[in-house]
């Protein structure tokens, strides 16, 4: 008798910086994820990402059905569109489910990548409010890559030189210009590179609650995921700037692209729908994108349009519908509720 084949949810995360592709099992564990670089062309990251991680599951488990697949981040309508999601959420809802899943009275969700951070709220397992910067470098991963860098000291061993610091020096942080002359001025008068990094991390911290937690309450239990948790320095910096510890779940790298997959599996479950899912075929057919504006009216809406072997499969960007609603319906009205939920809690700031 032929075996059946391991059921599996994908959940997809296109940031400006890294891409994560992972599989999740019947018990919501990633059965393989993987972080790229989306190198500007997240379409061929997407695909790639797919082939491998599919390559290694099958390896491991023999035949794979995708039940359901979920996309987020700010690629999230494009990676949506392309492989065929059931589900089409903002960075958020995403990140947020994960943490509840992994940390269920979790309070505070602090979430820094390499471009932009983000802070969440959470009262008993909801999102009631959360900030974002996606303009200022200081507090996110790349302020650190580019201090790194300056210093030449490998950026993985930032976490240990920090923890070794004795006297750590204090930065000013507001933006990579002041933070770097200040830099070169405590190296000029012969403080040790432990110190400066251990002065970076807390700079990158103050400036991080500076920008999103003002005025906010801050209460624990509080998780911190994104690329920037594996530094254990920063993770230190926030236990001190908080006074309490600071959860880094397991999958820390991952929680957005874990959260979208085991949203999918919910909407599946509870619709009873078949998924979307175009299949791993979708890796060999061809892409394109394009950007007009629309002159149907004042407006002059920005539209995006996915091209796929010659043929439009979706347009987003236009205020009114007009274009947009050649989406197929599922995926429309997912991403329809995904924006009403992030306006819901802004409107409530
Ligand atoms: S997409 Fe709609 S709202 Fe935007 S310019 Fe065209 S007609 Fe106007």
């Amino acid at each position: 008798m032929k075996e059946l084949s391991k059921q599996v949810a994908l959940g997809i995360d296109v940031g400006s910086v890294t891409t994560k592709v992972i599989f999740v099992d019947e018990n919501d564990e990633i059965i393989e994820g993987l972080y790229i670089r989306t190198k500007g062309n997240p379409i061929d990251t997407i695909k790639a990402g797919m082939i491998e991680a599919y390559n290694v599951i099958t390896s491991k488990f023999g035949d794979i059905e995708v039940i359901a697949v979920g996309t987020t981040g700010s690629g999230r309508q494009l990676a949506g569109v392309v492989v065929g999601a059931d589900i089409i959420k903002n960075e958020i809802s995403a990140h947020a489910y994960a943490a509840i899943h992994e940390v269920p009275d979790v309070s505070t969700i602090f979430e820094i990548g390499g471009q932009d951070s983000k802070i969440i709220f959470i009262r008993n397992g909801a999102v009631i409010d959360f900030a974002m910067n996606t303009v200022c470098a200081a507090g996110t991963g790349s302020f650190l890559d580019h201090q790194a860098e300056r210093i030449g000291v490998d950026i993985e061993k930032f976490g240990d030189y920090s923890l070794r610091a004795t006297n750590p020096v204090r930065i000013a942080g507001r933006c990579t210009v002041f933070a770097e002359s200040d830099m070169i001025h405590k190296q000029q008068m012969g403080a040790t590179s432990e110190d400066i990094i251990a002065g970076l991390s807390e700079s990158l911290v103050r400036n991080y609650l500076n920008n999103l937690a003002r005025g906010k309450e801050l209460l624990p239990k509080f998780v911190f995921q994104g690329g920037v948790s594996e530094n254990i320095g920063i993770v230190k910096a926030f236990e001190n700037a908080v006074g309490s510890e600071v959860i880094v779940p397991k999958n820390n790298k991952l929680m957005g692209a874990w959260g979208v997959a085991m949203l999918a599996k919910r909407e599946i479950e509870i619709t009873g729908q078949k998924t979307n899912f175009k299949g791993f075929k979708v890796t060999e057919l061809e892409h394109k994108t394009r950007v007009f504006y629309c002159d149907g009216c004042a407006n002059n809406c920005e539209v995006y349009e996915v091209i796929e072997n010659g043929e439009t499969i979706a347009y987003w960007g236009d205020r009114c519908g007009k274009w947009s609603n050649r989406l197929t319906s599922r995926v429309r009205r997912t991403e329809r509720a995904d924006r009403r939920q992030s306006e819901e809690i802004n409107s409530e700031k």
